[in-house]
């Protein structure tokens, strides 16, 4: 059968969803398949990479595609990280039915899934009956002798685990024991459906039925509309978007019939599934108004709660719960706080935060059975996260009540699984009997395409590390054709994944041998190319090399391989009152490799310094394969070759080890907020609150354009209209000093008009500034589907002359130009704004871009702060450096990496002799002007 390419079939996924996304790979680390992989096809950011190459005809709907597209969770941690707002999941969503179409299933598995999918759930009566069978096993002696006889053992692992975490189901399903309208106790507020579903309802049928005591007791005429069908939430993830609309169609009408104010759900995929009817019916001329409306008013249950004001129970259920977030109610619906305020509500019982709560159990619909060994490892994770000791395991969603079920009593652990409202239900009961045993709360027990390949490479590659270690198809190595610069792309020949120093050493050996050129990459967050292929080289990843080794609290130090991701070091020692200062503002997803690749700064580099300054020593292996040490500790004379490593870009090698320096947290901290109606004015500040002495911890700064990302981004701060400018700074120190370096920030900023300036009045304000801040790159895709982020650096007090120049050459260019930066040391970062499906404005882009740097070094600067020359401005480090003292840099190069194996064609322009040489001295800067 030919490949099918392109999206040829109805309800294809939307080119402007994923024009959304500017690949800055912010979303990494929120994605539990990444967080297992580490394999950038598994990612959010290379999905949508693959949907977009797929819709441009450059892969084609076939297996390349089926894999990651079916892998995904659909779990949307990614939308929540995302500062972009790139609707993920609805990408994922349409590319499956795509797929499903293109490629439909087949075999026994197809089968039963198809039986499931169009012939049971759809039909209460059928699910019913199924219910039926499922109690007969249970209670006739069934299967009291299937496990004596050891039957169980013929099924696979996961269906073992779920039959025996599966609670006894009861006689009939929730839909035929409740009432069809359950009236208000009291006054009548509100008139409310149910959506009963179909695991709620067969299996979990006394979470309905508690809903139903909560809705009502809290004023609420509970309806169970009874041509209700299955929401459509599995057809959906299987691409089965037909069925899911014909479901939809039904529940619409169902439910908008019987007249009422909400719909409420209990489960959280279908409440997201049903809030997202709009978008699957938008092609449906018919339904297209009807389903809107009725989406807007799913609501789930906590949520509804809270925003009627609930009575807060005042019976106790005495114990301990951590609290589980689905991810449709997490990520799919945005609801977070609403469940934790109703278990805090509950006199008696203490809330204790699971770790990473928002992470995926490995439930997701029916994941846990076509993908059973991903789905184990996340809920192993998951159960391990569980803190010791407590009673309950509250959660919103009966997948994850199975799933978690399943994994709590395969560890033999005594946690209770419940859903939220049981625990609300069971303190409102109690008001009325307060002797009656918590046991009754809970009704669970415990419970190839390759275009690029070459043979004896490959093979040799997975003998050195197995299979798992090395991709080589077109359609896995796509994802790693750029890095989070997106002008230049070209495909590697492989990618590996060492795991450790030797291996990396052996794969460098061999390589080395076969004289084939290799690339480290580490998150792949860089903005200058310098992990982007030129094509054909090998991709070393270090993602995988992602262990904190060691940590010497007394001596301030701590050992990390290079694939660890930045945050994850402070959070890792913030406990006993130590950070990591190194602070991109892409922390959450880059790693320590990385930012040595990169000598990477941040935020609070401006007092603290960059990465070279907290680097104490490495591993290294050489591009021959040989492996050394620099640097260490005790600091020993000679050369200074960590200094000489640390911002070389993975040309001189592969660093496997990092010892770093761990700073000791500051007594306190402040933050102010300075809002002005003039760049011009806040520029003048920023050069005067240094002026006056004061050094802040981070001094940053954002223009009206940025501003207008940040606050259509996914954290808006809500700054007030016809804002131009804001200033954001930190100072931190000694507690007794604070106060009067915020006084004199606040007179340096009324000195120059500020329209507005303050401190934080929370911790929870001054983090939320600053998630604005940081994500503020990531927010631009909200803007523009492509942009450009230069990194010159100028002298501080000529801050205001280059951000009017630099608002020229927008202007000249015909580009948007959005200026978020490190003010504090000069270190612009300029965000032109393009389209490059218009003809000519990425070639507009890259010029203004150039020019822009040009402007830096006149002005007595240098073409990057932080983000490294890469492949993007090799040409512009002639501006720098004149020929001979490019030939010098080759020359110190060679010495580590004679056959330009490693890295080539990054950082330095190649031949160095070129036309134009700019000396960076105030002499040729002042003859350019
Ligand atoms: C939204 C966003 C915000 C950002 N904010 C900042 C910021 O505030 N400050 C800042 O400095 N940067 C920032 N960056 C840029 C980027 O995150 C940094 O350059 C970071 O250091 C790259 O880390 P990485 O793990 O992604 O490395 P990669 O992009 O994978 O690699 C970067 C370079 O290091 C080399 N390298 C990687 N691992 C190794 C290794 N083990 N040994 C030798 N060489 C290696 C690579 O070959 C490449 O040349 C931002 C990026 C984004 C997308
Ligand atoms: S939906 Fe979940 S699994 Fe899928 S890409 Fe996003 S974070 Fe990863
Ligand atoms: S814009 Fe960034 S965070 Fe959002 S999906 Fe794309 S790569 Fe991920």
């Amino acid at each position: 059968m030919a490949a099918v390419t392109g999206y040829p079939y109805p309800d294809p996924p939307d080119e402007e969803k994923w024009s959304v996304c500017i690949h800055c790979g912010m979303c990494l680390d929120a994605c539990p398949t990444y967080q297992v992989e580490k394999l950038e096809h598994q990612s959010p950011r290379g999905r949508v990479h693959l949907i977009k190459a797929a819709g441009e005809g450059r892969i084609a709907l076939d297996e390349g595609l089926y894999d990651p597209v079916f892998q995904c969770l659909d779990c949307r941690a990614c939308e929540t990280a995302c500062p972009s707002g790139v609707q993920v999941g609805s990408l994922i969503e349409a590319a499956r039915g795509q797929l499903y179409q293109a490629m439909p299933p087949r075999g026994w598995k197809g089968m039963v899934g198809r039986l499931f999918l169009r012939h049971i759930f759809p039909h209460p009566k059928r699910l019913h009956f199924l219910g039926k069978l499922l109690r007969f096993y249970q209670r006739s002696g069934l299967q009291a002798a299937a496990r004596k006889l050891g039957l169980l053992s013929l099924l696979p692992g996961h269906l073992r685990g779920m039959e025996a975490a599966l609670p006894e189901i009861p006689e009939s399903p929730s839909r035929k024991r409740l009432p069809k309208v359950s009236p208000a106790r009291g006054e009548r507020k509100y008139r409310v459906a149910l959506l009963t579903g179909c695991v709620m309802d067969v299996v979990y049928g006394g979470v309905n039925e508690a809903t139903v005591r909560v809705l009502t007791r809290n004023g609420c005429e509970v309806v169970i509309p009874e041509g209700q069908r299955c929401c459509g939430a599995l057809q959906v993830h299987a691409g089965d978007r037909e069925t899911a609309k014909k479901l939809a169609r039904q529940n619409i009408d169902a439910f908008l019939e019987a007249g009422v104010d909400r719909v409420i759900v209990n489960a959280a995929g279908c409440g997201s599934a049903m809030q997202e009817y709009g978008e699957l019916l938008a092609g449906d001329p018919e339904y297209r108004e009807k389903a809107a409306r009725f989406a807007a008013m799913v609501q789930d249950v906590s949520a509804f709660l809270d925003e009627i004001g609930y009575e807060p129970p005042s019976g106790r259920v005495e114990g301990t719960v951590t609290y589980h977030e689905a991810c449709h109610l997490a990520h799919g619906q945005r609801v977070r706080q609403q469940p934790r305020k109703l278990l805090k509500s509950v006199p008696g019982l203490t809330l204790v935060e699971m770790p990473d709560a928002a992470r995926c159990c490995g439930s997701a619909g029916v994941y846990n059975l076509t993908h059973p060994d991903m789905a184990g490892r996340l809920l192993e994770k998951k159960v391990d996260d569980i803190p010791e000791g407590v009673d309950y395991v509250a959660m919103g969603n009966p997948g994850c009540m199975l799933q978690i079920a399943m994994g709590i009593r395969k560890r033999g652990g005594r946690e209770r699984v419940v859903h939220t409202v049981e625990l609300l239900d069971e303190a409102y009961r109690r008001e009325e009997a307060p002797e009656e045993e918590a046991a009754a709360v809970a009704e669970a027990p415990a419970g190839a395409v390759s275009e690029v390949r070459d043979e004896g490479l490959i093979e040799e590659l997975i003998r050195l590390l197995g299979k798992d270690a090395v991709l080589f198809k077109k359609e896995d190595l796509l994802a790693y054709e750029c890095d989070a610069y997106t002008l230049e792309k070209a495909l590697p020949r492989a990618v590996v994944f060492p795991r450790n120093t030797e291996e990396t050493a052996a794969v460098v050996r061999l390589l080395n041998r076969r004289k084939i050129p290799f690339i480290p990459r580490g998150a792949g967050t860089g903005l200058s190319g310098g992990a982007t292929p030129r094509g054909g080289e090998v991709i070393i990843s270090l993602a995988r090399m992602n262990r904190l080794l060691s940590v010497d609290l007394p001596n301030r130090r701590a050992v990390i391989q290079p694939g660890y991701i930045n945050l994850h070091l402070t959070q890792a020692v913030a406990d006993q009152g130590y950070y990591y200062a190194p602070d991109p503002s892409s922390q959450q997803a880059c790693t320590i490799g990385g930012n040595v690749g990169e000598n990477a700064g941040g935020a609070h580099c401006l007092k603290y310094g960059v990465t070279t300054n907290h680097v104490l020593g490495l591993k290294v292996v050489l591009p021959d394969g040989e492996v050394t040490e620099l640097g260490g500790l005790p600091d020993t004379p000679g050369y200074d070759l960590v200094g000489l490593f640390v911002g070389s870009e993975g040309t001189m090698g592969i660093v496997t080890e990092i010892t770093v320096r761990l700073m000791k947290q500051p007594e306190g901290v402040r933050t102010v907020l300075a809002l002005f109606d003039r760049v011009e004015d806040a520029s003048e500040a920023v050069s005067d609150i240094i002026a006056a002495g004061i050094l802040p911890a981070a001094l940053e700064m954002m223009d009206a354009l940025a501003i207008e990302a940040v606050e259509k981004g996914t954290f808006p701060v809500g700054y007030p209209e016809g804002v131009e400018a804001v200033l954001l700074v930190d100072v931190d120190g000694v507690e007794a000093g604070l106060e009067e370096q915020i006084r004199r920030i606040v007179e340096v900023c009324r000195k120059h008009r500020v329209r507005e300036v303050r401190p934080a009045a929370s911790e929870e304000e001054r983090a939320r500034w600053w998630a604005n801040r940081k994500t503020a790159f990531g927010a631009v895709g909200t803007l523009s589907p492509d942009y450009l982020v230069q990194d010159g650096v100028i002298p501080r007090s000529r801050l205001p002359e280059v951000l009017a120049r630099i608002a020229e050459i927008g202007k000249e260019k015909g580009v948007r130009i959005a200026n978020v930066f490190h003010a504090g040391d000069g270190n612009l970062h300029p965000l032109i704004l393009f389209d490059s499906r218009v003809p000519g404005e990425t070639e507009r882009a890259v010029q203004a871009g150039s020019a822009i740097l040009k402007v830096c070094v006149d002005a007595g600067g240098s073409i990057t702060g932080e983000h490294g020359v890469g492949l993007e401005k090799r040409e512009e480090m002639k501006y720098l450096w004149t020929e001979e003292e490019l030939e010098v840099q080759h020359a110190v190069r060679e010495v580590f990496n004679p056959e330009d194996l490693c890295n080539p064609g990054k950082m330095l322009p190649r031949p160095a002799r070129c036309a134009e040489v700019k000396r960076h001295s105030k002499d040729s800067a002042s003859q350019q002007k």
